[in-house]
């Protein structure tokens, strides 16, 4: 089972380019510090404006800084990411284009949360049916204690993420747990991997990692099936034969 020294790399954080509160490089230098191999910026894509979200310009932008850190930095590796919003019509807020120049993409609903299963199934099979999509960000979008996830039919998500290869984040922030931990053995099953992310907004949301592992332990999660667990070297690799694959299928 699952232990929390098993995760290895950050997984979906936010620094100060959109609404985390920490820059770049302190996130990065405080996750080598902490014994992590790998960050995976995400900051908000353009579409979610309250959280600053990135346009163009500035992605290229940080994809230069970050190629500046990854050569000063050794043993440890800056990932080029992007939570990017899911539309109302379930598309990515990107061109194909500027998806092409992330690592990897997160993609999450943070807008009109208020709808029926149908639509947010459909919303979220078509993220999931984009190539570029690696990771299903916070599936329902609960709020634990303050805000009901919208309805969807978990079954069918994970069947989606299977054909397409699309990883499931267990949001380890404590008010999200989100993807439930009881859904998860169906994932497992159909050989889905899950992703503990921390969904860092400052260096301190690190430490959030340990209550996604509480969680993925009550549904016998093991390491192997953990996509955060990967060392530097396996995570590259992952991510390099995963882009784009759906494409390729
Ligand atoms: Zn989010
Ligand atoms: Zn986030």
């Amino acid at each position: 089972m699952i232990q929390p020294e098993d995760i290895r790399g950050i997984i979906h954080s936010h620094s100060n380019w959109s609404d985390g509160s920490n820059t770049l490089e302190e996130m990065a230098l405080a996750a080598k510090e902490q014994g992590f191999e790998y960050l995976v910026i995400s900051d908000h894509s353009k579409s979610a404006f309250y959280a600053q979200g990135l346009h163009e310009e500035k992605i290229r932008a940080q994809h230069q800084l970050i190629d500046e850190l990854n050569n000063k930095l050794t043993g440890f590796t800056i990932f080029k990411s992007i939570e990017s919003d899911i539309l109302y019509d379930g598309s990515l807020d990107y061109s194909n284009a500027v998806l092409e120049t992330f690592d990897l993409v997160i993609a999450s609903v943070h807008s009109i949360l208020k709808m029926t299963e149908e639509k947010a199934m459909q919303r979220l099979i078509t993220a999931i049916e984009n190539p570029y999509t690696t990771i299903l960000g916070h599936m329902t979008g609960r709020l634990l204690l303050s805000r009901k996830g919208y309805p969807v039919d978990h079954k069918k998500i994970i069947d989606a993420c299977a054909a397409n290869r699309v990883v499931i984040e267990l949001n380890a922030h404590p008010s999200r747990l989100d993807i439930d931990w009881r859904h998860i053995d169906y994932a497992l099953e159909k050989n889905v991997m899950i992703s503990i992310d921390p969904d860092a907004h400052n260096i301190d949301g690190f430490k959030d990692t340990r209550y996604g592992v509480l969680s993925a332990q009550k549904a016998m999660v093991t390491k192997e099936q953990n996509l955060s667990s990967m060392g530097l070297a396996e995570f590259r690799n992952y991510l390099k034969k995963n882009k784009g694959c759906q494409i390729m299928m």
